[in-house]
């Protein structure tokens, strides 16, 4: 195998480069770039890259290196030595190297970095000789060993910098830049005590010289503990945790880059700077950097001196010449890569060299402007534009976000459920949200999870919070189908709503009514105290992407809604229809005392009249939703979740007897109570989700499908009778058997013709299935048969596929199991294989026995790209998901196009 790559020129200057942009999987982006610009001729300092395959090895092995590495390794050194005719540690004069870390994904500043490598007790005169510049030769050997022992070494960097502080104290000077190349000697000599006083030997045995600890003087020692340190720095705990949070792969290693020094702190005409090619937070076509001059990168990175911005550099005395090289660059870079490029570069001693490029991060705006610029300018097309924008950035349009310039601690974090940043007070019942809300105050509202209770709370805080449940939770779904900000399972908050409080394990913090907190639903972050938000700027830009995206994409979008306005908005945004509308969420409020009767009562006229108010209450909601989606399908699904979730909590009602008895309620009053409480008791089951829902309701409480069929078919008839065109569907949810949705099928047909008979109006009304259930997959043609149109509802399919609990897994136990690579992704966010087999399954049996069959999705996988790559490849028609991921995904729905 071939672990090492040369890149640069050799000393007759023809290009030696052996890796291309297209290696970064072996060269990682810093090699395989720096490689690439060498082979298009722009000035590279040259070096040479270890692969990340070799970091894998050596990190797999416990540290050991593979057999025959350290020779190529030495061969290269050598070979590039040759290059430039010089030698590192040459007491004469010495060649310095880097050697930086560079994975194939970036992860900026996570890994570590060694400069100035193969300064010695001897090659420190060699360097003081040529450069005539004492004070810069020392400078560099200081800083050499301050890097080599915090980072090769892991000493406390406080060490030195506390040393170079009485330094300065000493000398009476204020900044670095004052001390002198005396100074700076002395604080050599000083490095070298505090670095023998505190390197651990029993480590580091090769480093000892008669018993002390000893800076090491041998370059190849240095360059293979340098290398060996950022090796190692792939798994220190900052660039785990990064990689956890951007998904990245933890197999695939850093390269390590060893290249030649080049100094942008040799005085007035040298500098050195960061730059985009385009404007990365706007996306304006202009120059975007800054630049320092007489320093090294790190001080740019590090702030301690105002920069300059970069269309002053061609400016800049000295260094006119190197700054206008840089702008043609610039247009260069552009040119070949086609995108908006981040730069790195130095100038030494009016001489301009390369020491990065990559594709530049830029935010949600800048993403959209550069890619419509750039296909303006006939540098990409339209689909490549649309393939230049990250769905799940689209977010950051949509909603508010914490300020980037705010500064906080984070109390606790959890599950990101809903994007965008909320601010207010803390309250813990959905009345006092109301009531805050009502005395025009800002609120979050926190509960150990919420329940179809809580919307009206829900509705009025700005953003939600809970302890318990998952992506897929009543907080979570709600939350993101209102499009406001949710962080759910926050596990570290123990809330107790009866006292008001909350107590954050693992700090002294305990929160009460009233306090300001600040959530992100973006990151999962809570912050106590109030940050700044934003309300990122909405632009035309975002239309005109999502044009482009409707042209290429072949999945339809349809939203998740079960409101008038949620319906207008969704249709805002795109949406092609309705593809699930909750009915469960129509007898909430005031209403629940009729579901609540219902239930309960044993008289039977009584729950008849329940029926009756409820089917004119739906008529009226379905009248709204209808009217909405005018011309588009609306999927109404008949009621769904076990009816138990209407009543009170047998937890809840316990408390209040207590309480009652506590204050000295009659004994009549009490015995109510309690035979209520046995009441609801007879409703428990062992495994609601298992239970009596779904389409096992309509089984059992027939006049319930009846009173929501009348209800829909009464809508349509009466909007048609006004000249429109509603084109509602029937959807009956949970269906395992064939005999299920042939039996409800029928009986649904019959109340639509005897509605239409009632109205005089001719109604063409589908019916169709969700299929939930690992059996429906399966009997799919069977199913079918009787289907005008399947929904695939993910949420329960993986539930049951997995048997996994979807209000449970994610506080339980899927971090663990994703920590511990068994999983690597929340099979609730998105789609696990396993379910999508039994998807495709259902899509491919379905259409066997009925190829006029639609299909869709309407689980939270729906709305999340990653999940629509794979629904674009196994046959649904379209993908149905909350308002506010319409826009993402229309554009996610593209790049599956692509
Ligand atoms: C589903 O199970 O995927 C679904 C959409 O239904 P619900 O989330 O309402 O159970
Ligand atoms: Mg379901």
């Amino acid at each position: 195998v071939k672990r090492v790559y040369a890149f640069g020129k050799d000393a007759d200057g023809k290009n030696v480069t052996e890796g291309n942009t297209n290696m970064k999987p072996q060269l990682g982006g810093k090699g395989a770039n720096l490689a690439e610009m060498a082979n298009i001729g722009l000035p590279v300092p040259p070096g040479f890259t270890i692969t990340c395959q070799t970091c894998m090895e050596y990190s797999n092995a416990g540290n050991v290196w593979p057999e025959g590495a350290l020779d190529t390794i030495r061969q290269y050194r050598e070979d590039l030595e040759q290059r430039v005719g010089k030698k590192i540690g040459d007491p004469k004069d010495p060649l310095l190297v880097s050697v930086r870390s560079g994975a194939p994904i970036s992860m900026p500043g996570m890994m570590d970095t060694v400069l100035n490598l193969g300064l010695n007790d001897e090659s420190i005169n060699g360097l003081i000789e040529q450069t005539e510049n004492p004070r810069f030769a020392w400078d560099s050997y200081r800083r050499f060993i301050q890097m080599f022992s915090n980072v090769v070494m892991g000493l406390d960097g406080d060490l030195f910098e506390n040393a170079i502080t009485i330094k300065k104290n000493e000398r009476g000077v204020k900044s670095d830049t004052e001390l002198t190349a005396e100074d700076l000697q002395e604080l050599v000599a000083e490095f070298k005590r505090i670095f023998s006083e505190n390197v651990d030997l029993a480590a580091y045995p090769d480093l000892a010289q008669d018993g002390v600890a000893v800076f090491p003087q041998d370059p190849m020692a240095q360059l293979k503990l340098a290398i060996e340190a950022v090796f190692g720095s792939w798994d220190n705990p900052r660039a785990v945790l990064y990689r956890k949070q951007n998904k990245i792969d933890d197999n695939m290693g850093t390269a390590v880059n060893v290249q030649c020094m080049v100094f942008g702190n040799k005085g007035a005409t040298s500098a050195t700077g960061v730059a985009f090619t385009r404007n990365a937070a706007n996306g304006a076509k202009e120059y975007y950097g800054d630049y320092l001059v007489n320093a090294q990168g790190e001080d740019v990175v590090a702030g301690i001196r105002n920069t300059s911005p970069i269309s002053e550099l061609k400016h800049t005395p000295g260094l006119e010449e190197a700054g206008k090289e840089l702008e043609d660059v610039f247009v260069l870079l552009e040119n070949h890569f086609r995108d908006m490029m981040d730069i790195e570069f130095t100038i030494e001693q009016g001489k301009l060299y390369m020491l990065q490029t990559r594709v530049g991060k830029r935010t949600a705006a800048a993403a959209l402007h550069i890619a419509i610029d750039m296909e303006k300018e006939g540098l990409i097309t339209k689909e490549e534009a649309v393939s230049r924008v990250e769905p799940e950035q689209l977010d950051q349009l949509l909603h508010p976000q914490f300020d980037k310039n705010a500064t906080y601690d984070v109390l606790a974090t959890g599950l990101n459920a809903s994007p965008g940043a909320a601010v207010g007070e803390v309250v813990f019942s959905s009345e006092d949200a109301v009531r805050v809300a009502e005395e025009g105050r800002k609120c979050v509202l926190v509960r150990w999870e919420t329940n179809p209770d809580d919307l009206a709370g829900m509705i009025a805080a700005e953003g939600i919070l809970t302890s318990h449940g998952g992506k897929t939770s009543h907080a979570a779904v709600i939350a993101r189908g209102m499009g406001a900000p949710c962080v759910c399972g926050v596990d570290a908050l123990k809330i107790d709503a009866e006292k008001k409080e909350i107590v954050v394990s693992g700090t002294d913090v305990v929160l009460h009514e009233g306090d300001m907190i600040s959530i992100d639903g973006t990151t999962g972050i809570v912050v106590k105290g109030a940050v700044d938000l934003v309300m990122p700027e909405l632009t035309g830009d975002l239309d005109t992407i999502l044009e482009w995206a409707d042209e290429i994409r072949e999945l339809g979008v349809r939203a998740n809604a079960d409101n008038p306005e949620d319906a207008e908005l969704s249709r805002k945004f795109g949406a092609e229809g309705i593809g699930l509308c909750r009915t469960e969420h129509m007898f909430l409020g005031d209403r629940k005392q009729i579901i609540q009767k219902f239930i309960l009562d044993e008289n039977e006229d009584v729950r008849a009249e329940c029926v009756k108010q409820l089917g004119e209450l739906q008529t009226g909601d379905f009248l709204g939703m209808f009217r909405a989606m005018d011309g588009l399908p609306v999927i109404v699904r008949l009621l769904d979740p076990p009816l138990h979730e209407f009543l009170e909590s047998p937890r809840a009602l316990d408390v209040a007897i207590a309480r009652m008895e506590e204050k000295g309620a009659s004994a009549d009053e009490i015995a109510a109570k309690r035979n209520l409480m046995a009441q609801i008791d007879g409703w428990a089951e062992a495994n609601p989700m298992l239970g009596l829902r779904g389409c096992r309701l309509s089984i059992l409480f027939p006049q319930l499908p009846e009173m929501q069929v009348r209800a829909i078919a009464t809508a349509a008839a009466r909007l048609k009778k006004e000249g429109l065109n509603p084109q509602p569907e029937i959807m009956i949810p949970l269906v395992a058997f064939e005999s299920e949705i042939e039996t409800l099928r029928e009986k649904a047909e019959g109340f639509v013709a005897a509605v239409a008979a009632e109205e005089g109006v001719e109604l063409d009304i589908k019916i169709g299935t969700m299929i939930e259930l690992p059996r429906a997959a399966v009997i799919a043609d069977k199913i079918a048969k009787h289907a005008d149109f399947f929904s695939f509802g993910t949420n329960d399919l993986t539930q049951t596929t997995l048997g996994f609990s979807r209000d449970d897994a994610e506080a339980k136990f899927l971090p663990a199991y994703m920590e511990q690579h068994l999983l690597k992704r929340n099979p609730f966010a998105t789609l696990d294989d396993g379910v999508a087999e039994l998807v495709k399954m259902g899509c491919e049996k379905g259409r066997s026995t009925n190829p006029a069959l639609k299909l869709g999705v309407c689980g939270e996988h729906g709305g999340d790209p990653e999940s629509i790559m794979k629904f674009a490849k196994i046959g649904p028609d379209y993908v149905s998901c909350s308002p506010y991921r319409v826009p993402v995904a229309r554009l996610a729905a593209a790049q599956a196009a692509l």
